[in-house]
């Protein structure tokens, strides 16, 4: 049987990796990802064969991922986070189930722990509510959709995480993200912002949605922006989840 891991390594850092995909990545013969996620994980890598690429590469690397296990190699493809949030898993069986036959194909998607759950627990208890995720890039859905689900989400006064928040060439989006949510959140409602989590790069923001349009905020960058309900003590993003206490 062709195996095929599809591996979350999480945020950046070991301790937050689960035992799974390390193990996964152990039992390969060949790893594949993004160049920035296969530095993150040099050191368990070893002596096994690379294939590194840039990013917007994502087709042909998962094709050759698929290509290179249909010949007898165990093969990981890495993501950062959670390889299902948007990442290589979905894109990984899309492509199986176009082009191959499933059942020639043993594919596990190994989970991780994602970059909202990552920036959340850095920020305190943000998500104890009900909350939506958002990718703010327009690469693959039209903007019209993006925005018409930023509103759905401000209707429902959800806590909205924002990923892919910002990148060179899509600067306005985020400041959009704002005036949408403005119209059904106050200015005051807490924002956390945390850029590379568990990197050695770590930084952290703390400001208001009315605030949002001054922070610094870029593609390593994740945005969680609370509900009617949540406030800010100290360090911490706090959203009740509903207890008498
Ligand atoms: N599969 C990834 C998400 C890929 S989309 C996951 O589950 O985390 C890429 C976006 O994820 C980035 O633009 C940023 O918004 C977020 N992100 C990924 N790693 C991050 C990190 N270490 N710290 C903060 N945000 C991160």
């Amino acid at each position: 049987m062709n195996k095929l891991y599809v591996v979350g390594i999480g945020p950046g850092n070991r301790e937050n990796m689960t035992f799974s995909a390390v193990n996964a990545l152990k039992d390969s013969d060949i790893i594949i990802g993004y160049n920035t996620y296969i530095d993150l994980i040099k050191d368990l890598i070893g002596g096994k064969q690379v294939v590194s690429n840039g990013m917007r590469k994502e087709v042909d690397r998962c094709k050759e991922a698929i290509e290179l296990a249909s010949k007898g190699n165990t093969v990981s493809v890495v993501s950062s986070g959670d390889a299902g949030v948007y990442g290589m898993a979905g894109l990984i069986l899309e492509i199986i189930s176009k082009e191959y036959s499933m059942s020639d194909f043993d594919v596990q998607i190994i989970p991780g722990v994602t970059a909202g759950n990552s920036s959340a627990a850095i920020l305190g208890a943000p998500l104890m509510h009900d909350y939506v995720t958002i990718s703010l890039s327009d690469w693959l859905t039209k903007w019209e959709t993006i925005e018409n689900r930023i509103h759905c989400a401000g209707k429902g006064d959800f806590i909205v995480v924002l990923y892919n928040p910002k990148s060179k060439s899509r600067t306005e989006y985020i400041n959009k993200t704002q005036e949408i949510l403005l119209q059904y959140k106050s200015p005051d409602t807490p924002v956390g912002i945390v850029r590379s989590a568990f990197r050695e790069d770590q930084s952290v923001q703390i400001s208001t949605l009315g605030e949002l349009s001054n922070c610094d905020v870029d593609m390593f960058s994740t945005v969680i922006i609370g509900n009617s309900k949540t406030y800010i003590n100290g360090k911490y993003i706090i959203t009740p989840r509903g207890y008498s206490i």
